[in-house]
């Protein structure tokens, strides 16, 4: 018999390690050490639990500056919006300095254009040779100059280019994170509203058929309650690789909510929606879950699935409302399963909302 731990006794556990931990290798006690050693007990983060084995095997201890660092880039959640700030002040900076060169460049070009001018007026009053060879000697000067600010400018150009495509990978990374679920690795809820417009409004113009999943992980809080949120946390990220590993290419996959899960399918039709949905249900319920740490068989989990397919003239909330009353009518009717609009449990349920309403 399985002896299953509740919350309390299983977040002690992961506590009297991280306290042992800070013992043992007699580090202060203060919470960002608690923190990363509590995670490393859970085993939930596994960069930090491989860069934390990697730098004891290698150096026998974490100094202070390892422990910063660790916590810095695995655990420490710097506000997308502060990186924003700084990313944007980078550029605002780069922006002022490659204004000044150019301004400077514009001032040097002016004078070179006016030592040509007095030049020339100068060269049409000039007899002596002498004259003309003091004109021509102050020309090469002021040519000279002014190749030497060109060639400087285009020096502070090309490292200004440099910077600035710094700056855009900088952006993108951010855009990218703002746009992902820390958990799953999927899209987040932000990407889907973003992604299923275009798509909904593309297939609308070019008249391909398009289909929505959504899909809720059945009796979820029941498994939380009975193995911890933690682990709840990892069937999440489980769904997640499942999901990564069925769809591919041009399909959309997101986070929808907390247990819930969208799959955008442009050009893709009913029947073939269907299967890839019952294959999304199969791959996840396929999966024993075993704690790592301890063996401990968890079980599985089901899933159960809404289908809705693009009509003429629908829109984006109307699709979504679809694929959630199947949703809806696929946990009425027994959970594990997968029904889309032209179901008989679909027309139930909507005719039912209908009367209720
Ligand atoms: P049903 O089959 O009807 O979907 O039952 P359910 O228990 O899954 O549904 P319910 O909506 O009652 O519970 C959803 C639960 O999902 C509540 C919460 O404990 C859990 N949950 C939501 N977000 C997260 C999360 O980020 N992590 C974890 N571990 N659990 C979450
Ligand atoms: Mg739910
Ligand atoms: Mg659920």
């Amino acid at each position: 018999m399985i002896k299953v731990l509740d919350e309390h006794e299983r977040t002690m556990a992961f506590a009297e390690v991280a306290l042992g931990q800070i013992k043992s290798l007699r580090q202060t006690a203060v919470p960002r050490n608690y923190e990363i050693w509590y995670v490393y007990a859970t085993g939930y983060n596994s960069p930090l639990n491989k860069i934390i084995n990697e730098t004891l095997a290698r150096n026998g201890k974490l100094t202070e500056a390892d422990l910063e660092q660790i916590y810095e880039t695995y655990l420490s959640q710097i506000k997308t919006t502060d990186r924003i700030d700084k990313v944007g002040s980078r550029v605002i900076g780069e922006i002022d300095d490659v204004m000044t060169l150019i301004g400077e460049a514009l001032g040097m070009a002016a004078s070179y254009d006016d030592n040509l001018t007095g030049a020339t007026l100068k060269l049409s009053v000039a007899q002596k040779p002498d004259q003309i060879k003091a004109i021509v000697e102050s020309l090469v000067k002021s040519t000279r100059e002014m190749r030497e600010t060109n060639k400087a400018l285009e020096d502070r150009l090309s490292l200004s280019k440099n910077e600035i495509s710094n700056l855009q990978q900088s952006l993108e990374a951010i855009r990218a994170e703002s746009l992902t679920d820390p958990l799953t690795g999927l899209g987040n809820r932000k990407y889907f509203d973003r992604s299923i417009e275009t798509a909904v409004q593309n297939a609308l113009a070019s008249g391909e058929p398009l289909t929505l999943l959504m899909f809720d992980i059945d009796h979820f809080k029941s498994f939380n309650d009975s193995y911890g949120h933690l682990t709840g946390d990892q069937v999440l990220r489980l769904v997640g690789m499942s999901l990564k590993q069925t769809i591919k290419g041009q399909d959309i996959t997101a986070r929808y909510g907390g247990e819930e899960f969208a799959v955008v399918l442009p050009n893709t039709a009913l029947r073939q929606a269907l299967t890839v949905a019952d294959h999304i249900r199969r791959a996840i319920m396929a999966k024993e879950l075993k704690k790592k740490s301890t063996g401990e068989i968890l079980g599985r989990v089901t899933i159960s699935v809404g289908v809705s397919m693009l009509k003429p003239g629908d829109d984006t909330d109307a699709l979504i409302e679809r694929a959630d009353a199947c949703l809806y009518a696929a946990k009425r009717n027994g959970r594990n399963r997968v029904i889309c609009e032209v179901d008989p449990e679909y027309a139930a349920e909507a005719h039912s909302q209908v009367q209720v309403a």
